[in-house]
């Protein structure tokens, strides 16, 4: 971090900034030159509040030149993550498929559809069994009832389960889950992503609908910095000024994240298309970006889907969408697991 004082700091304000900032543990290179000091800061700045420096009254400018983010940065740790959620593998060569419904609504819909994923290949569920819902008149999902019936698809296909939490004080009944998902509204909901930290639960962490790529990896840190290292991104679309989809797929966030982070990144090309026929060319896009995983919305009955039924394939379309993903995700280097 490079600290640019105000050319009027007195020699005493300087003493006391410089002696603030060695007291947090930093080493300092002291420049002054003809038209500017220059404070150099040495060591891990990541604590410093660059708010603060500049509050002192005598600080002009202050620069990162290293990210805020330290564990999940890919500087101090070189090589992929691959997580481990139940018994199924996630990045570092290993290619995760999450499908499912958008939330869980009936044992049938649910059991329908886990079958259907299972036999095209894909290696996890979803459904959502709380729902973050925009109108509180809209339904809000089956809650306890559907955590069940996901344990139930769980036991019938093998596979793990992913589904959404909504707050820390339900962690308990989320004991099990194989994958806990935060969605995009809660990305930086700090208190739960400290929980999380704690927890040493794999976490599947949602991009916010305005959240920037360095804030999503801060909200990954606040979970690793709590000792839990199993965490999986989510590139889901963000919102900008185009209204003819519903999210903006942000694919280069794919190769970005992959460069700056050792974490599993995952697309969902279904909440940021909105719309069933845009899931396969975005799917091929996530692929091609560097991707270790997709998650996708299946429906075994879209147009009397009580969620997001625009944006879920058949299970039909997800057994077709599944050979392509297989044989692409194989030219890149990954194969399913
Ligand atoms: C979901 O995956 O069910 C969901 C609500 O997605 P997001 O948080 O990305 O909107
Ligand atoms: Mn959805």
């Amino acid at each position: 971090m490079i600290v640019i004082l105000r050319p009027e700091a007195s020699q005493e304000a300087i003493d006391r900034l410089m002696a603030q900032i060695r007291g947090q543990g930093v080493e300092i290179h002291y420049s002054r030159g003809a038209q500017e000091t220059i404070l150099g800061l040495i060591g891990d700045t990541t604590h410093l509040d660059e708010d603060q420096l500049r509050a002192s009254g005598v600080v002009a400018d202050v620069r990162r030149v290293s990210e805020p983010y330290k564990l999940v940065n890919r500087r101090f740790h070189p090589q992929d993550t691959r997580v481990m959620a139940g018994g199924r593998a996630i990045g570092a060569g290993a290619f995760a498929v999450i499908a499912g419904p958008c939330s869980v609504e009936s044992e049938a819909q649910l059991l329908e559809v886990a079958r259907a994923v299972k036999r095209s290949g894909a290696t996890c569920l979803r459904g959502g069994a709380f729902k973050p819902r925009t109108s509180p008149y809209s339904f809000q999902g089956l809650e306890n009832e559907g955590l069940d019936l996901l344990r139930e698809a769980r036991r019938i296909t093998g596979l793990p389960i992913v589904t959404e939490i909504m707050s820390e004080a339900q962690l308990d009944d989320f004991a099990d889950v194989d994958i806990i998902q935060v969605g995009a509204r809660n990305m930086q909901n700090f208190r739960l992503l400290r929980a999380l930290g704690h927890s040493r639960k794999p976490v599947l962490l949602k991009r916010g609908l305005s959240a920037t790529i360095e804030e999503l990896l801060m909200s990954a840190e606040y979970i690793l910095a709590g000792g839990n290292d199993r965490v999986i991104l989510c590139e889901r679309g963000i919102r900008t000024f185009e209204t003819m989809i519903r999210n903006n797929l942000d694919i280069s966030a794919v190769p970005i994240i992959k460069q700056r982070s050792h974490l599993p990144v995952i697309v969902d090309p279904s909440h940021a298309a909105g719309i069933a026929w845009m899931v396969e060319p975005l799917s091929r896009t996530a692929i091609a970006a560097g991707a270790d995983g997709l998650m996708i919305e299946v429906h075994n009955d879209p147009l009397h889907a009580l969620c997001d039924g625009a944006q879920s394939l058949t299970p039909a379309q997800f057994d077709n969408l599944m050979g392509d993903v297989r044989r692409r995700a194989a030219f890149e280097g990954r194969s399913l697991s």
